[in-house]
């Protein structure tokens, strides 16, 4: 063991070999704030500062029970380095149990990244753990699922920066995960583009959805994740099961709704489909097709909203080849 310094974080303070949890409360402006569940694990030995978000989105479940498990699971005597977990990141999104948005504002809070300190809710929120947790770290993991209302095969996604060792190091670190997917490019006002902006390698892994959280899918994340943290040479072992072969997607189109009513979807996530191919129907109360919208391009159906309820502008899918 060597003396290292503690880890500081807001107004908490790690010592080397520990592991800190506490609530970290956040002002928002005015009134409001929230209190951030936060996990250090301050390693024993040195190495990288790993920093990784779970409940961004505050109805995706896999991702905030499988973070919970693997950073309350490790033995702080055995990890090179540090991580720094934000366990719910969006904790009034999770206590309404909101799709997409923070209840407070009703903004993405992964669209506001980097954020605003003098911003609205959401966009000083993103401000705090851009200055908090991403800043200062060597890798940024961001942990997804879909939201309550949509189904998803699971992948990893990295931004393009033009910077090859970040670029690569991202790479390296998404293969890791072995998640079923890789898709490359820009998602602007995300966490993984403001890491990429301060040269952080960083991942985005999603796994799951539907507002279920059932053990097969916070294994899979959390054995990806795990996975993660060896190649980044933080912990010694990892699971090698459940690992998929990865393959590689760039091309990536949102499809959404022109029309508000009840969403018939045709095709399954996980499906490959060709462009033209008719996705679905939305309906209006008594059935009649208000839309049958087709696939823009050749893909993988890699998220399906299954909620029978549309509005138009809302996601009805993506696919990505
Ligand atoms: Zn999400």
């Amino acid at each position: 063991m060597d003396d290292r310094p503690p880890l500081l974080l807001g107004p908490l303070t790690a010592p080397a070999g520990s592991r800190l949890t506490d609530l970290v409360p956040i002002h928002l402006g005015g009134d409001l704030a929230v209190e951030l569940p936060v996990a250090i694990v301050h390693g024993a030995n040195a190495g990288p500062r790993v920093a990784v978000t779970a409940g961004i989105h505050g109805a995706e479940y896999v991702s905030i029970a499988a973070l919970r498990e693997v950073v309350l699971g490790l033995d702080p005597a055995l990890v090179h380095g540090s991580i720094v977990a934000v366990l719910t990141a969006s904790p009034a999104a999770f206590a309404a149990r909101t799709i997409y948005v923070n209840p407070m504002d009703g903004l993405n809070l992964n669209r506001q990244f980097p954020g605003k300190a003098d911003g609205m809710p959401t966009e000083r929120l993103a401000r705090w753990l851009t200055d908090h947790v991403l800043a200062g770290s060597d890798v940024f993991v961001d942990m997804h699922c879909g939201d309550m209302n949509e189904a998803l095969v699971s992948f990893t996604g990295i931004e393009d920066t033009g910077d090859a060792a970040v670029d690569d190091r991202s790479r390296d670190l998404a293969e890791a995960y072995g998640l079923r997917y890789l898709l490359i490019g820009p998602s602007p006002g995300t966490t993984t583009t403001a890491a990429a902006a301060l040269g952080i390698p960083a991942v985005r892994a999603e796994v799951g959805g539907q507002g279920r959280w059932p053990a097969e899918d916070v294994a899979l994340h959390a054995a990806g994740f795990r996975r993660l943290l060896r190649a980044a040479r933080v912990i010694g072992d990892a699971p090698t099961e459940p690992h998929f072969r990865t393959e590689t997607l760039r091309t990536e189109a949102w499809l959404r709704a022109t029309t508000t009513g009840y969403w018939h979807p045709s095709v399954g996530v996980g499906d490959r489909i060709a462009r033209g191919t008719v996705v679905g129907e939305v309906r209006d109360a008594f059935g009649a097709v208000l839309e049958a919208p087709v696939a823009p391009l050749d893909g993988v159906v890699i998220f399906l909203v299954t909620s029978l309820a549309m509005n138009s502008g809302d996601p009805l899918l993506a696919l990505a080849d």
